[in-house]
């Protein structure tokens, strides 16, 4: 009887996540093949469900090796582009973290099985709220997402160990370089809105900041209210 409900529940539990297949698989050739080893951020990828942050016409592709429309003009980014922001903020230990451009919470969800606490700064005001359903349904509790221009941080939960900036920012805003906490990392797209931009990683160390150029890039332009 045990064996029987054991084999019954596992077996509603492949088909509550048919796309776990597909998600192994995205893993594999996109994430691991491509040079990400960090584990943390591999087994956020393999548990977080990426079809449940796309929209319904778009899930059949929610494994794909691209970005993909959320609405509102904006962009859920491609998955080796989330993986390699992730891993190179990561923090050793549980830290806390402030997201700009919450979109479809994707980023978020991958960066809360790895700190304690998510931060998430959103602009267009129905994606944050539509973010913050999802959170809520999907068991995420430690993610906090607020509607609002992301330019100036939130000074109330500063300083932040990991920022990450989902929109490409022509300058790197001052005030999140101010509410990076000694050691901290920030990852932040930078260029113009329409044409080249590159990937930034901003370090803090004795109060001073380093900035490493990473790679080029392509994001939804970072926009002020
Ligand atoms: N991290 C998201 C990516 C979304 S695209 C995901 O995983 O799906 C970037 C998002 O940044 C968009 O939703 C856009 O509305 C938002 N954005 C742009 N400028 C912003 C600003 N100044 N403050 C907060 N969010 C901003």
């Amino acid at each position: 009887m045990i064996i029987l409900s054991l084999l019954i529940s596992g077996k509603l539990f492949l088909q509550a996540d048919k796309y776990y297949t597909a998600r192994i698989n995205m893993v594999k050739t996109q994430i691991i093949d491509r040079g990400i080893s960090d584990a943390e951020t591999i087994k956020s990828f393999r548990t977080v469900p990426r079809h449940l942050f796309v929209p319904e016409e778009y899930v059949e592709e929610a494994y794909g090796d691209f970005p993909l429309p959320i609405g509102y003009g904006q962009t859920i980014s491609q998955p080796y582009v989330v993986a390699y922001m992730t891993e190179v903020v990561k923090p050793k230990g549980k830290k806390k973290a402030l997201e700009i451009g919450t979109g479809s919470g994707y980023q978020a969800a991958i960066l809360s099985g790895i700190v304690d606490t998510v931060y998430s700064i959103e602009i267009v005001s129905e994606l944050a709220k539509e973010s913050s359903e999802r959170f809520r349904m999907l068991g995420y509790n430690n993610i906090i997402v607020r509607a609002g221009d992301g330019y100036n941080g939130w000074i109330e939960h500063a300083p932040f160990d990991i920022i990450v900036v989902t929109a490409a920012a022509e300058k790197i805003p001052k005030p999140l370089i101010d509410q990076l906490s000694e050691n901290g990392r920030m990852v932040i797209p930078v260029g113009s809105q329409s044409g080249f931009q590159e990937l930034k990683l901003v370090v803090k160390k004795d109060g001073k900041i380093q900035i490493t150029t990473l790679l080029p890039v392509r994001f939804v332009p970072f926009k002020r209210l």
